[in-house]
């Protein structure tokens, strides 16, 4: 019987990928991977066999029962099989379901950390999520409600953070900024969006609670977060100057 690893890809810059990732992948003989992962980070795994389990937006995406017997019946077929995620597969990444059925199918697991979105679009807007006496704490949150929660209970959630980061939500940002005033954050409450975080092609806009709707419609292409929080408050747009990013090959010391 194989062994499964879970690896976050990372945000989406390819040379952010840990070495551990990297070394996983190069052993892997099967990759499940999802859509948002660059093509650089799957090229890693030369010698295995790919499948795109891809879940995007509207788009079609795989069921996650059919996700996870496809796991467990690798692991029955391989030795080193990998289920690959952007960011860190325990953020939103649907990681503990997939955990849950390799335990009841006595397959071995091992999850391999990545840099998750949030931390990326910190480092691109130059601004710490966590600031001396501004901001003591960091919520990772989502507005997607699930079957039966109440729609406003993430709204509280976020107000009463001192930094929220929003996954999966982008695309509602008017709803967004309502719900938060409505949950008691102020009209000029600071506010950014950042989309494509550590590509090339990234966007960084800043806002307020009231401008949000407005600059997230500026978001040309997905996936984007949304923050909130005073720790955003006075900040200029400096972010890390584009291109930074090497390929993976150079960043592994490989031609
Ligand atoms: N496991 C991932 C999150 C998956 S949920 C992680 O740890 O980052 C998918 C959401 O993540 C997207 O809707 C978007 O809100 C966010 N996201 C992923 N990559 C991003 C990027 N490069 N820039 C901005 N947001 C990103």
């Amino acid at each position: 019987m194989g062994k499964v690893y879970l690896v976050g890809a990372g945000p989406g810059a390819p040379d952010l990928l840990t070495l551990r990732a990297a070394r996983v992948l190069g052993r892997a003989d099967i990759v499940f991977h999802d859509a948002l992962v660059h093509p650089e980070v799957i090229a890693l795994a030369s010698r295995a066999r790919i499948v795109a389990v891809g879940k995007r937006c509207s788009q079609i995406s795989t069921d996650q029962r059919f996700i996870n017997r496809a796991l467990v019946e690798a692991a029955h077929r391989h030795d080193t099989v990998v289920r690959l995620k952007g960011g860190d597969p325990m953020i939103f990444g649907r990681a503990q379901e997939e955990i849950d059925a390799l335990r009841a199918a006595g397959v071995e697991f091992e999850v391999v950390p990545g840099v998750t979105a949030a931390l990326s679009a910190s480092a691109e807007l130059g601004l710490s999520l966590t600031r001396r006496g501004v901001s003591r704490s960091v919520l990772l949150a989502t507005p997607r409600v699930g079957v039966d929660e109440q729609p406003g209970q993430w709204a509280r959630a976020v107000a009463s953070a001192d930094t929220a980061v929003l996954y999966m939500g982008s695309g509602e940002a008017d709803a967004i900024a309502a719900a938060l005033r409505a949950a008691g954050l102020a009209r000029d409450c600071p506010a950014a969006i950042v989309g494509r975080a550590s590509l090339p092609d990234r966007q960084v806009l800043h806002a307020t609670l009231g401008t949000l709707g407005e600059q997230a419609a500026k978001v040309e292409r997905g996936p984007a977060l949304v923050i909130v929080g005073e720790a955003l408050r006075g900040s200029t747009a400096a972010s890390a100057p584009a291109g930074s990013e090497i390929p993976i090959s150079a960043a592994l010391g490989r031609r």
